[in-house]
């Protein structure tokens, strides 16, 4: 007995061991968190106006994507998939923002011919649909082809979309029969749970409400009428799109409730000294020596500044300035 315990220990190390290589192993350390383009695919002009836009994305949106090319796998991934890897390299790197878990990459490999789009622990499963479809047709004739420049300029497209409606599918285009299209899409189901889930949110929030008061019917107001039943730092989160809020009266007692809908996505901060969410962040410059930067954050409601510093790398500065996000294994892959 006792010496099953033993091995049984020594087999538990040596899973630690192997889990611990498998982990990492020699998984390429970014150059940059924009553009890594190890395969060489890119000139150098198109290199600098893919961070462009990439850096823009990041600083106005806080959203991280990074593109990455490679002739090969890393030599202990040959002979795993490219979805095992991109994802190791996904959470090596800790691509997107911690919290939100809202990071993106594409990884091309160029000698597999293939590709995968990596979403963040956020976007959920819903979303593969939607990214296989931006791969089947928009990439993948662009990868046949060699336009690699082209190819990351729409991937950049889709995301953004993606970003900017996560619950919602990317609008179905006329070019090919997108009924037939759907049907024979793998991805369908993934999607009209995706669409359900719009639908559900959207039902929700439209349910007729009772006043809690009297138990009347309430109508929903207007936006431009709701206004008026909100306060200065509200209007304010609602023009920042950080919170939405509805605002029902009820027919007969005039009682009003507001409820509100925070963003998914925003780059807005709460405000330590009004609650609001509605501090403007401006960041430092990446300081490798204290791994991380400062952000500087004036609320826009009451004008209180304060600053914070966040931490970059997971692993002593050598995730190359990413927010530490990581992710499950959702997205795409692309062959060709
Ligand atoms: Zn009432
Ligand atoms: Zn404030």
């Amino acid at each position: 007995m006792k010496r099953l315990c033993c091995s049984s220990n020594g087999f538990l190390i040596l899973l630690w061991f192997c889990a611990l290589t498998a982990s990492a192993g020699d998984l390429p350390r970014p150059i940059e968190p924009y553009v890594n383009d190890f395969a060489n695919l890119l000139s150098e002009s198109e290199r600098e106006s893919l961070r462009k836009r990439l850096r823009s994305i990041r600083s106005e949106r806080g959203l991280e994507i990074t593109l990455v090319t490679q002739q090969q796998k890393s030599a202990d991934w040959q002979q795993r998939s490219i979805e095992s890897y991109a994802t190791a390299l996904f959470n090596e790197w800790g691509v997107g923002n911690r919290e939100r878990n809202d990071g993106i990459m594409l990884l091309i490999i160029v000698a597999d011919r293939e590709a995968r789009i990596e979403l963040g622990k956020f976007y959920g499963r819903e979303h593969d649909g939607n990214m296989q479809r931006l791969m089947d047709r928009k990439l993948v004739p662009l990868f046949r082809e060699q336009q690699w420049y082209e190819a990351m300029h729409r991937a950049l497209d889709g995301f953004e979309q993606l970003h900017r409606s996560p619950e919602s599918p990317l609008p179905v285009e006329s070019d090919s029969g997108p009924v037939l299209w759907l049907l024979g899409l793998g991805g369908a189901a993934a999607l009209t749970g995706g669409a359900g889930l719009v639908w559900f949110r959207r039902h929700q929030r439209n349910k007729p409400r009772q006043c809690q008061r009297c138990l009347g019917a309430m109508v929903r107001l207007s936006e431009d009428i709701d206004d008026r039943h909100l306060d200065k730092g509200q209007q304010k989160e609602e023009s920042l799109g950080s919170v939405d809020y509805d605002v029902w009266k009820c027919t007969y007692c005039d009682n009003v409730e507001i409820i509100p809908y925070k963003a998914w996505f925003t780059s807005a901060e709460t405000c330590p000294q009004c609650r609001k969410h509605t501090g403007k962040s401006e960041r430092t410059p990446y300081s490798p020596a204290a791994g991380g930067y400062y952000l500087n954050i004036t609320c826009q409601h009451c004008q209180h500044h304060w600053s914070r510093f966040v931490r970059h790398s997971q692993s002593g500065g050598s995730s190359g300035g990413f927010g530490g996000g990581s992710s499950g294994g959702g997205g795409a892959t692309g062959r060709w």
